[in-house]
């Protein structure tokens, strides 16, 4: 029998904010345990929250990005449940308001745009973590606890794997793009759980669905969704029933494993967080929320094919990052082929900053110095191979392009006699191009140019090469 694949992905991210969703602890990165916490974040009694506005703000601002229904009206709910690493025993969150309800995430696969559709962005605060000591014993972290946390949920829209990837690369570098959030997954900033079932071919009812856990890259719940299905499959086929359960990836064995049945599962006896007051929003807070938000990446991406012409290829890598973007631009509206900005940018740009592990912010060459690198090559000034050099000294120094190529003295070749010299032989091995010339076609003197710096190897001064041929020309 044939089967097809039901995904729904359900994304936390953590939102860019200097402090916590309900109190005023730091929400830095890396600090020691418990160093981040306050009598709000641990749940001590009397305490009362405060909310975030900036956590509203860029909930709203990527709610508005990705076409969802902004509410005018949420508030906020207590979820309870015991947990080790959540002090309260509930976590506030948003249940039957959501911020945002609907929208949906672009994706291209195969060529083909498709749009994965979301159920909801809701806000919610985060839980801590538990650290295990290899000697034995545990311990709890609460510096989490308590930061901002977006939850993304999608619709089981998304037909397979290589979507479900796509879904997530997508939704990432939309959120960059935002600034909402870093996306860092090492730092745990964004977190995936998978929901999969499969159901044969041609039938509408969804089939028992199993929740995987534990998915710490977009590469792992490809694979981690791959094997789910086909595990499922097998399973159908052999006259199995799939039984909902909440599974885990293992990594080291590239497989998932049962962690908890249905039976388990949680009753979270939402009801209304007394301590907060409902948010309301009016539509001019919406409009001056959605006049911050960028150009998206996959608008962006149409826009460089059409304006540009690059490849869709070309498009996909320059539109990957915001910075990124922004650089291609600023360097191809100095009058430079975009294409080669482009080829640029994929080659020797990327290259040194793989290499060199800097963010595109912090790379020193400016985009006027690579358009000034592209411009010298295009005068044939300096050869393409000599360019990489000047550019890996620029990518370390910041120099200009010009200085790079005088201190390193690589245009050799200034002095007259070894240029006239240069000037006889072309002319004499090109008697056609001076024909051209003499009987009138001025542009030959331009393709005589071009001819002497090859012969030259680029290192000719392009000024005196000009300055000498034009004498000689008009001595003919
Ligand atoms: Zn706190």
């Amino acid at each position: 029998m044939e089967y097809e694949i039901v995904i729904g992905l359900e994304v936390h991210v953590q939102l860019n904010t200097l402090s916590k969703m309900f109190c005023g602890c730091s929400t830095k990165f890396g600090a020691e345990p418990n160093t981040q916490t306050c009598p709000v974040c641990l749940g001590l009694p009397g305490v009362l929250p405060v909310m975030n506005e900036e956590a509203i703000r860029l909930t709203v601002k990527t709610g508005l990005a990705f076409g969802c229904k902004v509410s005018n009206f949420c508030k906020f709910d207590r979820k309870n449940y015991y947990y080790p690493d959540l002090p309260k025993n509930y976590q506030i969150s948003q249940y039957d308001k959501p911020l945002n309800v609907g929208g949906s995430v672009p994706i291209r696969i195969k060529g083909e745009k498709k749009a994965i559709k979301l159920t909801r962005i809701h806000l919610e605060e985060d839980a801590g973590k538990l650290v295990h000591n290899i000697c034995g014993g545990s311990g709890v972290d609460l510096n989490r606890t308590g930061l901002p946390l977006m939850e993304i949920v999608s619709e089981p829209d998304i037909q397979s794997p290589d979507e479900a990837y796509a879904y997530l690369v997508s939704l990432k570098q939309g959120l960059k793009y935002l600034g909402v959030s870093d996306c860092n997954m090492e730092e745990g900033s964004l977190r995936c759980d998978a929901n999969i079932s499969i159901r044969p071919k041609g039938v509408l009812q969804l089939g028992t669905k199993t929740e995987i856990k534990n998915l710490n890259s977009f590469a792992n719940v490809k694979k981690s969704l791959e094997y789910e299905a086909k595990r499922q499959e097998k399973a159908l086929g052999g006259g199995e029933r799939i039984i909902q359960e909440t599974r885990l990836w293992d990594a080291v064995n590239n497989k998932t494993v049962s962690m908890r049945s249905k039976e388990e599962a949680h009753d979270y006896r939402y009801f209304p967080e007394p301590d907060l007051v409902p948010v309301v929003l009016d539509d001019e807070y919406f409009r001056k929320v959605a006049g911050e938000i960028p150009e998206m990446p996959d608008i962006r991406y149409e826009r460089f094919i059409a304006e540009y012409k690059l490849s869709e290829y070309d498009a996909g890598v320059m539109t990957s990052d915001r910075d990124l973007a922004d650089f291609f631009e600023e360097t191809s509206k100095q009058g430079v082929d975009p294409k080669k900005v482009a080829n640029w940018i994929m080659g020797d740009f990327l290259k040194e900053i793989n290499t060199a592990k800097v963010g595109i912010c912090d790379v020193k060459v400016k985009s006027p110095d690579l358009a000034s690198l592209i411009k010298l090559i295009d005068e044939g000034t300096i050869s393409g191979k000599i360019a990489k050099d000047v550019f890996a000294e620029m990518f370390v120094s910041g120099k200009k392009p010009e200085t790079v190529i005088r201190e390193k003295g690589l245009i050799q070749i200034s002095d007259e006699k070894s240029i006239e010299g240069v000037i006889e032989s072309v002319l004499k091995s090109n008697s056609k191009v001076v024909d051209d010339y003499k009987s009138g076609k001025k542009s030959a003197a331009g393709f005589m140019v071009g001819l002497i710096m090859k012969a030259s190897k680029g290192k000719a001064n392009p000024k005196l090469v000009n300055e000498l041929l034009k004498k000689k020309l008009s001595g003919l």
